[in-house]
């Protein structure tokens, strides 16, 4: 037996006298029935029932938490102390947490359970999760197609009903691609609202954690619960996270991007359903202006050149010595770090590694990473400044739908799947991708909204009510 779809679903259940251990029974059976889908690197089914004995017990005195009863899964770049984590990446098999990422402790803390870790792209670098090392993740709507990436696990946990929420981590789009290739809503808060402590490190200035849900909603729920300062991450704001009631946001002015309609290489179904929710808001009396996506053709690079030099800083620390794998025929001292490390990472970490040190190397730095700061900068001016003419800026979050596996194999065709996402990254700004859309291929693909740096609470009230997600 499958679980209630939603918390609000699952919370009138448990009312009813359905227990939080029967649910997650059910959600650990169903996860072994979609096995198929390769969504779950591991189950934790000891501390997941022991969670829920917990929460029933806690549900009994009257002291249960907010997230009580519901279901979630972690991206496995998350850790949950005493849990194995990898990034799915054969350089940490076997790794198991010393410690809990404060959204971990977070979750437990309000009475969340979590249920595994999800498959993903190796170390996050990915848009279609074939490059886990692990295997490829099917697409629940159709298996035969990717769930997007990197967070293509989690993304498949919420869509096949297994779990409620999923988290995941956001750097250039792995949270809203994948949302909108499964049907679910995905949201990448604003950078420096959700703790990264105890995320590994992919990009830092871009990394951000975020959940998967079903309806904005739930999303909400959880984002209220681990948004917030954490004196363990620096990178964290001080301002006061205010809870994201939703409400109705009133008449609004929002920005539309003429490109994500008039790009070469759009899907002409993704155009049209824009034209008509556009048409719509419209009609409802919101002030709907076509804008320009500052840069647009700048961004793609731009984010490959810096995400790739913080990627190749960060991952400096698996060398067989400090951290990871540790190569069993390597003799001294620097066969130990290359060959651990040839044997370890896989070829798109590889990939981004000599990017990024190329990117960094005396001779090259001015001309690339320096000057690719630069353009952030700019990007990140204008997108605010559009940010301050208008409430919302909509667009698409991809150009096509889920794509089968293997369509894709030149990587800078891979990297351009991030077209629309990456922009939220570079400037930091928070992002939803809403599941709106279903095309004549049967597949769903999502809107995308922005909206001003921690005005969280107004996306997620213009989500829910302009969009009915
Ligand atoms: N697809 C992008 C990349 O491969 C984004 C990844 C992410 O957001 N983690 O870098």
């Amino acid at each position: 037996m499958s679980i209630p779809k939603t918390f609000a679903e699952a919370r009138k259940a448990i009312a009813d006298g359905l227990s939080v251990t029967e649910l997650v029974q059910r959600s650990l059976a169903e996860a072994e029935r979609r096995k198929d889908l390769n969504a779950f690197l591991e189950l934790f089914p000891e501390s997941a029932l022991a969670k829920a004995a917990d929460v029933d017990a806690k549900l009994k005195a009257g002291t249960a938490g907010p997230l009580a009863g519901m279901l979630v899964s972690i991206k496995d770049n998350i850790c949950y102390k005493g849990h194995r984590v990898s990034a799915a990446s054969r350089m940490l098999e076997g790794f198991t947490s010393l410690y809990s990422a404060t959204v971990v402790e977070r979750l437990l803390a309000a009475d969340a359970v979590i249920i595994g870790r999800t498959n993903c792209d190796e170390f996050a670098m990915g848009s279609s999760n074939e490059n886990s090392a692990y295997g490829t993740v099917r697409n629940p709507i159709d298996t035969a197609k990717v769930p997007g990436g990197s967070s293509g696990g989690a993304a498949a946990s919420v869509a096949a009903g297994i779990v409620h929420a999923a988290l995941g981590s956001d750097t250039g789009g792995s949270i809203r691609q994948p949302a909108s290739f499964t049907g679910t809503v995905g949201f990448k808060p604003t950078y420096g609202r959700v703790s990264r402590y105890g995320l590994i490190a992919f990009a830092s200035s871009f990394d951000q954690i975020g959940p998967f849900a079903r309806t904005v909603e739930d999303a909400a729920l959880i984002y209220d619960v681990i948004a917030g300062n954490d004196p363990l991450d620096s990178t964290t704001s001080r301002r006061p996270s205010e809870p994201a009631t939703l409400r109705d946001p009133g008449t609004l002015r929002i920005g539309y991007f003429r490109e994500g309609l008039e790009r070469e290489g759009m899907d002409p179904e993704i155009v049209s359903h824009l034209r008509v929710q556009i048409a719509r808001l419209q009609e409802a009396g919101h002030t709907v202006e076509a804008i320009d996506v500052p840069l647009l053709d700048h961004q793609v690079p731009t984010y490959y050149i810096l995400a790739t030099a913080e990627a190749s800083s960060n991952l400096a620390r698996f060398d067989g010595i400090h951290f990871g794998h540790r190569s069993k025929q390597a003799q001294g001292v620097e066969e130990t770090y290359r060959l651990s490390r040839s044997e370890g990472f896989g070829p798109e970490v590889k990939r981004r590694i000599l990017l990024g040190t190329f990117v960094l190397s005396a001779g090259y730095y001015d001309a690339y990473y320096a000057q690719a700061q630069r353009v952030r900068r700019i990007l990140r001016d204008r997108t605010i400044e559009a940010l301050n003419s208008y409430d919302i800026l909509l667009g698409p979050t991809c150009p096509t739908t889920a794509f089968a596996h293997g369509a894709i194999s030149d990587p800078v065709a891979m990297y351009l799947q991030d077209i629309f996402t990456v922009q939220a990254n570079l400037a930091g700004t928070p992002a939803i991708s809403l599941p709106t859309g279903t095309h004549s291929n049967g597949l769903p693909f999502g809107v995308q909204l922005m909206a001003k740096p921690f005005d969280e609470a107004l996306l997620l009230s213009a989500s829910r009510s302009l969009f009915g997600c």
